[in-house]
């Protein structure tokens, strides 16, 4: 297949040179010249333009920092501009509404359309293990499938257009939620005299068992491996973290849904990031316990 891929960093470099691998020819195009030399390593052909990139293709694939940035490049340079039948796959988090529009006028235009959000990070988008949330209609989504196969460990058809979305802004109100009262839980049983790995071997067995206890514990040195044993370098930064939180709660907002924890989740976030921790892993938090 011949697939254009838009926006070529931290993920999207790792999913285009996944790509590749399963034997795509990938037209990629990134505003950033270090981007687009990345990519030339690992075997994408490179262009100036995104109208360039998109010329003849089969899919186009899109990996953008935010909802704006996504709804200009389609508007500008893909819808009208890309070849007639390609399918367009947007894989950045945004908001719902701008993603349901964008795909509401691809269709407009006679393309079709899907969200599709990832969970996993830059080490997932690296080693073609990211898990992608996809809202389409059936007949996009058994095409979409073809395409993420490359980059995914799955793929899972949440819904409509703008489910995928959906989905990936709930898991990650979830997930804040959760790693703060893990925190909370792992800070409390030590100012108790409860040794935290004891309290680890104890919960993670227990009715407390959740992915950020488990899986990810956020105590330096306690439990599972995390960026905690590492200073909270790498992992996923906590300005991503406040990002997706805006977005669920203007999403709840929107709809009317009562989100107390997430707002209060969202408040926790704001504090850490103002205090200059937005480039430490979101599991940080648990230093301001
Ligand atoms: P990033 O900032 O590393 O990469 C974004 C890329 O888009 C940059 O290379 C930038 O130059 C390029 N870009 C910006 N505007 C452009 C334009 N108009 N045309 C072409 N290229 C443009 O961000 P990232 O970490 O790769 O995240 C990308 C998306 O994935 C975001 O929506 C993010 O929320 C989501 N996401 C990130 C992670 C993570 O762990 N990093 C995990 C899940 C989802």
């Amino acid at each position: 297949m011949n697939i254009a891929f838009i926006g070529l960093g931290n993920m999207g470099g790792g999913m285009a040179a996944n790509l590749v691998k399963a034997g795509h020819t990938v037209r990629a195009f990134d505003l950033a010249a270090e981007a687009l030399e990345k990519a030339r390593g690992n075997g994408c052909e490179t262009f100036g333009t995104v109208r360039e990139a998109v010329q003849g293709v089969d899919a186009v694939v899109s990996m953008l920092p935010n909802g704006a940035i996504v709804k200009s490049v389609y508007s500008a340079d893909v819808i009208g501009q890309a070849s007639a039948g390609a399918l367009f796959l947007d894989c950045s988090t945004i908001d719902v509404a701008t993603a349901r529009e964008v795909g509401e006028a691809a269709k407009a235009a006679g393309y079709e359309m899907v969200d599709a959000p990832v969970s996993g990070g830059i080490a997932a988008a690296n080693g073609g293990t990211l898990t992608f949330m996809v809202g389409g209609s059936d007949e996009a989504f058994a095409r979409a499938q073809q395409v993420l196969e490359p980059m995914a460990k799955a793929v899972i058809h949440a819904g409509a257009l703008g489910s995928g979305q959906v989905a990936k802004m709930c898991n990650n109100m979830l997930l804040a939620i959760h790693m703060i009262g893990t925190c909370e839980a792992l800070a409390l049983a030590e100012k108790n005299g409860l040794d935290m790995q004891k309290f680890y071997e104890i919960s993670s067995k227990s009715t407390g068992y959740n992915w950020s206890l488990n899986d990810y514990t956020p105590a330096p040195g306690i439990g599972a491996a995390s960026p905690a044993d590492n200073g909270y370098q790498g992992g996923f930064a906590s300005a991503l973290m406040l990002k997706d939180l805006r977005l669920a709660m203007a999403a709840a907002e929107a709809a009317g849904a009562k989100v107390p924890l997430g707002q209060h989740a969202t408040a926790i976030y704001e504090a850490f990031n103002e205090a200059g921790n937005g480039g430490k892993d979101f599991g940080a938090v648990f230093m301001t316990l």
